[in-house]
């Protein structure tokens, strides 16, 4: 699974029964004008990532890996679409104004569909609206043609019909009857050459679980077969941090069935991961210290799932189009999750792409000035890694009425809600407990914990929220950031303005947030679905007061179009993407 900070972008499921590929888009293709708006909407940035320390022979299997990527822009082109290798030959060749547009944002999408849109067409001549099934399967076949066909094929065929790395064609389509072609034929000519990169580049690595991950994931894009190259991904803990092949399935609208091919060719970032490794630590002290009747604490608990923080040098394929992934938690592949659990593997130089292009204009219109100088990258990645460590904590295993139950079961469709906040919430606690026990925790160097550094905390905190807040309540995270705003405001931590910016004040958020945490984590340690609801339907609001205050944040970029210019430095792309493009002029006052 992947996300994309607070930028959750709702897809709306389209209604599937018309016949795939039967509309096409009319003539109201969007004009020179119009397309550079909605490209405006990305605010394109620089990725670069500093390569001189790695070994010289990680630099020269770097090469390799970025190569490799880059074809996996293409099979995933592929996969979006049957009409689009074609397109996008085309679109290279318009070198007018509008074709320069129109190439630009095709290559934003990996495809003629708007991600942020809903997926509607901005190209002539194509469907109006991305397929449901992708090109995963025929383009005419219906939810009901494959459903009736897989009912009367053997099971272990309708695991292959149902798997991850195929795609369905038709066999006979009077008799309605699908071939099962595994990827590894589909995608023949692309994946030899991706595999013979992947083992050029486990040849020139030093590092051993790098070199095992790239051999059996070369392997595994000939033979079909990804289940041990995927326990090596879960292994891999090298200076490269590397995430290519078939993965997520948010592009088969049909099913849910069909993993599109991505990449993510990242560095780790030693600093980061130390730090998370000192925070790992003293994860059981922060237990037995919650803000909750001691009765609920866990007084034993268990290994934190693997957390990796890392820069990445390029992106691609499903990994590459839209609203850009901040972090990643794989494999989906749930015999692996049972054997070895999933790994997070967070990409900070996007999220501080994003922190600079989209969180810090929002508070320079949010914050008073005064309050705009604590607004900081460093406190907001903290939080954000604080936040994942969390989940791991608090109520987990309950026992209501006598029965031995979940907060998840409990609580039903609000849990989701309610675990954010919660996550969030603790985090705020946990960061202030580690601050204030700083030095007899040996965290003095990692955790600068004076008064500047906790302002800094809440501050970015509070500029954060608005971001959460802008994209609705239909998304757990903006209903669990509505509660928490809200109850601060309730309880004077935060504070309006009269001229409608927002501060913090010091002397009441450290308590307003341990009684905010103490009944979030109640609700959970006791399964409590009516106060859950009752604390929803309060607090999990927009208030009209906030419709204001969201005018004034139009104008700022929805996300970021990341340049990928270490990659292109290493391996200039050859007929990508409009290489490197100008930055996107936009106009920000302070
Ligand atoms: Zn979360």
């Amino acid at each position: 699974m992947k996300t994309f900070g607070c930028f959750l972008i709702l897809l709306v499921l389209a209604a599937i029964s018309v016949p795939a590929g039967a509309q096409k888009s009319s003539s109201t293709a969007p004009n020179l004008v119009e397309l550079e708006k909605m490209a405006g909407r990305f605010a394109s940035t620089p990725l670069r990532v500093d390569t001189a320390n790695l070994s010289a022979g990680d630099r020269h299997a770097l090469v390799k890996l970025v190569q490799a990527a880059r074809i996996l822009d293409q099979v995933f082109m592929k996969q979006l679409w049957s009409g689009n290798a074609d397109l996008y030959a085309r679109l290279q060749k318009d070198a007018t104004p509008l074709g320069r547009a129109r190439l630009r944002y095709f290559w934003l999408n990996k495809g003629p569909w708007s991600d942020i849109d809903e997926y509607r067409a901005f190209l002539p001549g194509v469907p109006h609206r991305k397929l449901p099934g992708a090109n995963f399967y025929s383009a005419d076949m219906s939810k009901d043609d494959f459903e009736r066909w897989v009912a009367g094929i053997p099971a272990t065929d309708q695991e292959q019909a149902k798997g991850f790395f195929t795609v369905l064609r038709w066999q006979d389509k009077k008799v309605g009857s699908l071939a099962v072609v595994p990827y590894s034929e589909e995608y023949k000519a692309e994946l030899s050459h991706a595999a013979s990169l992947l083992r050029e580049a486990a040849d020139l690595t030093g590092n051993s679980s790098l070199r095992k991950f790239l051999s059996l994931r070369a392997d595994a894009f000939l033979s079909n077969d990804y289940y041990e190259s995927d326990l090596a991904w879960m292994d891999l803990d090298a200076p490269l941090d590397v995430t290519i092949g078939p993965y997520e399935t948010y592009n088969d609208e049909l099913f849910g069935y069909k993993a599109a091919f991505e990449a993510y060719i990242n560095l780790r970032d030693d600093e980061e991961t130390s730090k998370l490794a000192s925070f790992t630590q003293h994860l059981q002290e922060i237990e037995d210290s919650l803000p909750i009747d001691p009765k609920y604490r866990n007084p034993k608990l268990g290994a934190a799932a693997p957390i990796r923080v890392v820069d990445e040098i390029i992106s691609a394929g499903d990994g590459a189009h839209g609203v850009q992934t901040t972090a990643y938690n794989l494999p989906n592949d749930e015999r692996i999750v049972q054997q070895k659990g999933s790994k997070r593997v967070m990409l900070k130089n996007v999220q501080e792409a994003k922190f600079r292009t989209v969180l810090v204009p929002i508070a320079m219109r949010t914050l008073s000035k005064h309050a705009m100088i604590d607004v900081s990258f460093s406190s907001f990645f903290t939080h954000t890694l604080a936040h994942e460590l969390m989940h791991g904590l608090g109520p987990h295993q309950i026992t209501v009425d006598g029965r031995s139950t979940s907060p998840r079961a409990e609580l039903k469709e609000l849990y989701s809600a309610i675990e954010e906040a919660k996550a969030d919430v603790t985090g705020l606690f946990a960061l202030q407990y580690m601050m204030d026990h700083a030095s007899e925790m040996k965290l003095a160097k990692i955790l600068p914990s004076d008064d500047a550094a906790q302002r800094q905390l809440y501050t970015t905190f509070l500029a954060s929220s608005f971001r959460s807040l802008r994209f609705g309540l239909n998304d757990a995270h903006g209903k669990g950031m509505a509660v928490q705003f809200n109850y601060l405001l309730d309880h004077a931590a935060f504070v309006e303005n009269g001229d409608g910016t927002f501060g913090v004040d010091m002397t009441k958020i450290k308590s307003a947030v341990q009684d905010l945490d103490h009944d979030l984590l109640t609700i959970e340690a006791e399964g409590n679905y009516a106060a859950a609801k009752d604390l929803l339907d309060n607090l999990g609001v927009i208030r009209p007061s906030l419709k204001k205050t969201f005018a004034k944040l139009s104008e700022i970029p929805t996300d970021i179009e990341p340049v990928f210019v270490t990659a292109d430095s290493i391996d200039p792309p050859t007929q990508n993407a409009p290489a490197t493009k100008k930055a996107t002029k936009r106009s920000r006052k302070p």
